[in-house]
């Protein structure tokens, strides 16, 4: 697996961008434009002479793309010195149709295109950064990589809803889970870790930044994941509630009038740590719980009492666990979530080193007589795309 690869991230207002080596991770070069469509966009490109800032506005992600490419040719790495060999799309959705990564033509395009209602912020955001990026990059293949599709092996009966079967068939209602780059990596990274081979090896991940996912990762498979058919469902989260009554939309539009759309909002943008408490961000409310603040206290111990339900729900989905890995800004660096979450958990074989917890922000956390290796593996999702979209276009 040899070359370079620009991975995209479009969101609806900004672009992300990498040029990794894909065999080795290495980042030749990251890049942020922030704010596409504001009077005062922010561009920072992080190259190999350090780095480069830009206030200017950038109407749109065809000039964001463009700004990129000009920081490459003036700041580096020139894009014409490097084995470039595929252009890596991240896309939220792929719904059932997704099962890998895709080389993408005009065909996937309109595919993805169908798929928009499933995903109404991402998709149309991925759409355009692909379609631009194939306009000014026409000669490299562009290849999709979907956040779904390593949970595509769910079985029907942890992806179905128990609701009326037609709205499967008729508007796609099922569990797809999201987050899948990142657990693929980082359950590939812990057989590495424990020197086994990934077909070998039964995880459970944990996924903690500002949105947070588990999944069972069963002989380097996904059979469960907490996300369902938006990234809604599941863990508590930065601003999301995760799981919750379907019945408080109903009540709420009963008793206070509410709109669907104005529940939906406050359940994916003002829940979560940030309804509990009022900040969305961790550190904050650490800080905050470490000061004696109560609602921080209570927030804390919904985040982690929650985690500690989908764990024993996924030990006894996979019956042995090889290890419990967690990942992203809060479970690589909060020593005291993965304390607490794991707390009791003994009889399960499960044994934290506070020691080794306290310490470590990357490797193993659990004692060496522990049943259940507990790791800490920092993900890296753009590494995980430009691997991927190297064995599609090598394929
Ligand atoms: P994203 O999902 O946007 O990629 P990250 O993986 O960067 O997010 O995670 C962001 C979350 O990680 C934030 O809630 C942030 O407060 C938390 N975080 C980052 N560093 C720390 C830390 N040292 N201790 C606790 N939480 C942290």
């Amino acid at each position: 697996m040899t070359g370079h690869v620009l991975v995209i991230n479009a969101g609806s207002s900004s672009l992300k961008y990498s040029l990794v080596d894909a065999a080795s991770g290495e980042a030749a070069a990251t890049g942020l434009v922030e704010r596409i469509g504001e009077d005062q966009s922010h561009h920072v490109h992080h190259g190999p002479d350090g780095d480069f800032d830009d206030d200017q506005a950038v109407p749109n992600h065809e000039a964001a793309l463009e700004a990129a490419v000009r920081a490459f040719e003036t700041h580096g790495p020139a894009l014409g010195d490097l084995d470039i060999v595929a252009v890596g799309h991240r896309v939220v959705h792929g719904g059932s149709k997704f099962a890998a990564p895709a080389l993408i033509d005009d065909a996937l395009v309109a595919e993805v295109t169908d798929l928009v209602p499933l995903a109404p912020l991402h998709n149309p955001a991925n759409l355009e950064g692909i379609k631009v990026a194939r306009r000014l990059l026409p000669d490299l293949p562009h290849v999709a990589v979907f956040d779904t599709a390593f949970h595509q092996t769910l079985p029907p009966y942890a992806y179905t809803y128990a609701v009326p079967s037609e709205w499967l068939d008729e508007y796609g209602i099922r569990r797809y889970g999201f987050h899948g780059t990142s657990h693929a990596f980082v359950a590939g990274e812990a057989a590495r870790l424990l020197d086994r081979e990934p077909d070998d090896l039964n995880v459970i991940v944990l996924h903690l930044g500002n949105g947070c996912s588990a999944a069972a990762v069963r002989r380097g498979q996904s059979v469960d994941t907490s996300m369902g058919l938006t990234p809604l469902e599941g863990l508590v989260m930065g601003t999301r509630s995760g799981d919750l009554d379907p019945a408080i939309h109903g009540h709420l539009a009963r008793v206070a009038g509410r709109s669907a759309e104005e529940t939906d909002q406050a359940l994916n943008s003002e829940s979560g740590l940030k309804g509990l408490t009022g900040a969305n961000d961790f550190r904050e409310v650490s800080r905050r719980r470490a000061a004696g603040d109560e609602r921080a206290q209570l927030a804390f111990d919904i985040y982690c009492y929650r985690l500690k339900k989908y764990i024993g729900a996924y030990y006894a989905v996979l019956g042995t666990v090889d290890a419990i890995v967690f990942t992203a800004g809060v479970g690589q660096h909060s020593a005291e979530v993965r304390a607490a979450a794991l707390d009791g958990l003994e009889g399960l074989g499960i044994r934290l080193d506070p020691e080794r917890n306290a310490q470590r922000a990357d490797g193993v956390v659990s004692t060496a007589d522990s049943k259940v290796a507990v790791l800490v593996i920092p993900t890296n999702e753009e590494w995980e795309i430009a691997r991927q979209a190297v064995e599609v276009t090598q394929d």
